[in-house]
């Protein structure tokens, strides 16, 4: 099957990164569970400008670059790559191709066919939408963690596995099935039919 895996906190931790951030730029004590939201000036005040301006601060600097794998990812990933053509489908925008790259080979090295990013946030004619590439590359599964992501890509043809998070709480939809963590993800996986 071909399986589509999503990056930020499916396998790479953001949020507990971007806090440890915060908290060092700031001298604020936000801890990662306070994250309710993906809307991060929801948490920590000021505006969506703001968060904007700080989420590209954090990407220059080394917590970004050295932050940890989601727990459980890079187990799951080993095994679920027996048998599978493995890609990953991000909303990441197209200048941080390369760290990203750096990142994906320090922790899943050989593992996967190749990085997609959609480059949102940016609102010129390289903005790509997750659907149009899952439809693009002929994606069985999609492993995601933001519900409006979930909603686009899941169809009869591609099943959407949307692990738990605060800000997905309460989601679900047609052809989307929900995992509490990559454990039963890996589980789900075993047992849907092989295209
Ligand atoms: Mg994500």
């Amino acid at each position: 099957m071909k399986i589509g895996i999503d990056i930020d906190e499916v396998l790479f931790g953001y949020v507990e990164a971007y806090c440890k951030f915060y908290n060092e730029t700031h001298k604020t004590k936000f801890s990662p569970n306070e994250f309710h939201s993906y809307s991060f000036w929801e948490i920590v005040g000021g505006t969506r400008e703001d968060i904007l301006k700080s989420v590209h601060e954090f990407h220059k600097t080394k917590h970004f670059l050295e932050t940890k794998p989601v727990e459980g990812s890079i187990c799951a990933i080993k095994n679920i790559k027996k048998g599978n053509v493995l890609f990953l489908v991000s909303s990441r925008q197209d200048n941080l191709f390369d760290d990203t790259t750096k990142w994906i080979l320090e922790h899943f090295p050989k593992t996967f066919s190749g990085l997609y990013l959609t480059n949102y946030f940016t609102n010129d004619a390289s903005c790509r939408t997750k659907n149009e590439i899952s439809v693009k590359l002929g994606l069985d599964i999609l492993i995601e963690d933001q519900p409006h992501y979930a909603l686009e890509c899941a169809s009869d043809k591609c099943t959407v596995i949307l692990l738990d998070k605060p800000w997905n709480k309460n989601f679900n939809a047609k052809n989307v099935i929900r995992a509490k963590d990559w454990k039963e993800a890996e589980k789900i996986i075993g047992t849907l039919p092989k295209s």
